[in-house]
């Protein structure tokens, strides 16, 4: 693996817990300061202790990533504390799944701001400090139901079929500039976001998976990891699913 001799800054957002905090423990884990964005203060501070446990740099910003102004404010006082921002992962997400017949405005709504707008707010906060050290990585967390679609989910199918061609736009518009920009796709995860799901939908979902089982946090982590290290300098624009198969 290339090493860098700078220590890197990776912002990741809905880093409290689930994929969030797996990707803000392996990038610690590979020497970068993390700092961990989400809303709830004690799961982050607890992510962040244990980060720092392990003789790991991490720092904790909360805040609703659905507000465009509180975001960028983030992302301004993290470079202005930490001198740079290197890495951003636009990964907090949630659902308010329903069947399209049924879902309201504010459920489509809120859907797209917090897991599609708050990407472009970011990117767009990222992109300048990024410029100005002429490199940068973004990793945006869709969904393989934003590339196969998904019954009850419209708006969610939405938000993570945007993010996809909303990246690939963003790899070209900085392609000359240092900054790549790609998506990790995760199929079905084991995390608080489907903890609860009922299990005839557990099920159906393992059906459709071909390698018939849930996917870890950790295993997103490390395509997060590949996308926002030294060695992927040359790729862009590019949706890895981490699916078991789902989707090819
Ligand atoms: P999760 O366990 O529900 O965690 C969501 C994280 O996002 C938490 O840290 C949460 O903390 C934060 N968050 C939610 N709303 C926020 C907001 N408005 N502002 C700031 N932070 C917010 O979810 P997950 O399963 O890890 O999912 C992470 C990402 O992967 C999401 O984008 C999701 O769509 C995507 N994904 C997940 C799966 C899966 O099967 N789990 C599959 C495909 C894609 P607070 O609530 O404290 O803010």
């Amino acid at each position: 693996m290339v090493m860098s001799d700078v220590k890197r800054v990776a912002l990741v957002t809905g880093a409290s817990r689930g994929i969030g905090r797996a990707v803000a423990d392996r990038l610690a884990r590979e020497g970068r300061h993390v700092v961990l964005v989400s809303r709830a203060r004690a799961p982050l501070d607890d992510a962040v202790a244990a980060i720092r446990s392990r003789g790991n740099s991490a720092s904790a910003i909360s805040c609703d990533v659905g507000d465009p102004a509180a975001l960028t404010e983030a992302i301004g006082e993290t470079v202005r504390s930490l001198g740079r921002l290197d890495i951003l992962v636009n990964n907090a997400g949630i659902t308010r799944d329903g069947l399209m017949l049924r879902m309201s405005d504010e459920d489509f709504d809120e859907v797209i701001r917090v897991n599609l707008k708050s990407a472009f707010v970011a990117c767009r906060a990222a992109a300048r400090p990024m410029m100005g050290n002429r490199w940068g990585r973004i990793v945006n967390v869709s969904s393989i139901s934003g590339r196969i679609g998904r019954a009850a989910q419209v708006n969610y199918c939405a938000a993570k079929a945007g993010l996809i061609g909303m990246t690939k736009a963003i790899a070209k518009e900085f392609a000359t500039k240092g900054i790549t920009a790609n998506v990790v796709a995760p199929g079905f995860i084991e995390t608080d976001m489907t903890a609860d799901l009922p299990e005839a939908i557990k099920e159906e979902a393992k059906n459709i998976t071909p390698m018939r089982r849930f996917g870890q946090a950790d295993e997103i982590a490390a395509a997060v990891a590949y996308f926002t290290s030294e060695d992927a300098g040359f790729v862009t624009g590019e949706v890895l699913a981490v699916a078991g198969g789902m989707g090819m």
